[in-house]
């Protein structure tokens, strides 16, 4: 199908940007890598009547150290998450993470912005944005405010930014060098959308118990689950097989709430939680003992 017909703006800077979107407010949609917006707009899911298309803004795009975290610009394209040497030295959760989205030529094409604004559940850079403790910076004509990535998920595809707003930024503190981590997913064929998925995150201490836990979810709910009772009765304790299993089992039977699908059933993705949760436990804790 074709899309209906919309006015299509093209903004050299943030500012006409802001401008245009404050203009055309719920009528426009922003255009960034167009991988999900494109095909929604090809199936008339989505019509706006104006499309503002964010690609010609250079000042979007860029990834910057500073100090004590990475800064990106909402249109980093997919690709540079995964090829750029700062994310593997500063973020190495985010480059396992970003190869399991899509395929490259997608990737070359998808940015950081589009995915986290695009809010889908399935997706796996809004969970590796709450493991990493992102912030989101949104930006209108009269105001700027930064958004913890916890705040910024507001259910399926819906986020905090309101309607005149752009998200502009990204800030991911650096992960420390004793910090262990692992990002798993189960997907059909590699690239598609994975029935369950997630980011773990462990610091351990000398003695080796756990002194800090995350354990955020993909296509567990109506948005990015972060399974914060199963991360906290990990603390204190040696990560030995029985603190694992019972982790796992409270994320899998009381804290994530997956929908089924035709791939999957509920009950299955439940199945898949529990035993990716002990496989990525296993390997965080044994990358954290190793980075100590
Ligand atoms: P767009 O499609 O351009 O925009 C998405 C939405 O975000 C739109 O509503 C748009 O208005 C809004 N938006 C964009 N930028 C901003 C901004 N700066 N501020 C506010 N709102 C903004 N994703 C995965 O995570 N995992 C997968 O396995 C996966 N598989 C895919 C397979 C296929 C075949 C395709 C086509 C896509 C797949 N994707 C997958 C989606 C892909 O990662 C997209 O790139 C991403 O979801 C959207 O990014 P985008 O830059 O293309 O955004």
């Amino acid at each position: 199908m074709k899309p209906a017909p919309f006015e299509y703006l093209v903004p050299d800077s943030i500012e006409q940007a802001l401008d245009m979107k404050r203009q055309h407010g719920d009528e426009a949609k922003l255009l960034a890598g167009g991988q999900s917006l494109v095909p929604a707009m090809n199936f008339r899911v989505v019509q706006p009547t104006v499309l503002i298309d964010l690609n010609r803004i250079k000042e979007l795009n860029y990834i910057r150290e500073d100090g004590k975290s990475l800064r990106f610009g909402s249109m980093t394209r997919e690709r540079s998450l995964e090829l750029d040497p700062l994310i593997a030295k500063w973020t190495p959760l985010m480059s396992e993470g970003i190869l399991h989205v899509a395929h490259p030529q997608i990737r070359n094409r998808g940015t950081f912005g589009g995915s986290l604004a695009n809010a889908d559940p399935a997706a796996e850079l809004p969970v590796l944005a709450i493991a990493l403790g992102a912030r989101m910076k949104a930006k209108s004509t009269s105001a700027e405010r930064w958004l913890d990535a916890q705040d910024f998920f507001a259910g399926m595809f819906t986020t905090a930014l309101a309607v005149d707003e752009i998200l502009v930024e990204v800030e991911i503190p650096f992960m420390t060098s004793g910090t262990g981590f692992s990002f798993m997913e189960v997907a059909p064929r590699a690239g598609d959308y994975a029935l369950m998925g997630l980011a773990g995150i462990v610091e351990l201490d000398k003695k080796g118990k756990c002194q800090r836990a995350k354990l955020v979810y993909l296509n567990a709910g109506d948005g990015p689950v972060n399974a914060k009772e199963a991360a906290e009765s990990l603390i204190g304790r040696m990560l030995d097989d029985k603190a694992i299993e019972s982790a796992a089992a409270i994320a899998s039977e009381k804290e994530i709430n997956p929908f089924g699908n035709v791939h999957a059933s509920a009950d299955f993705q439940r199945h898949l939680a529990r035993v990716l949760t002990k496989q990525a436990l296993k390997q965080a804790s044994e990358r954290a003992g190793a980075r100590q």
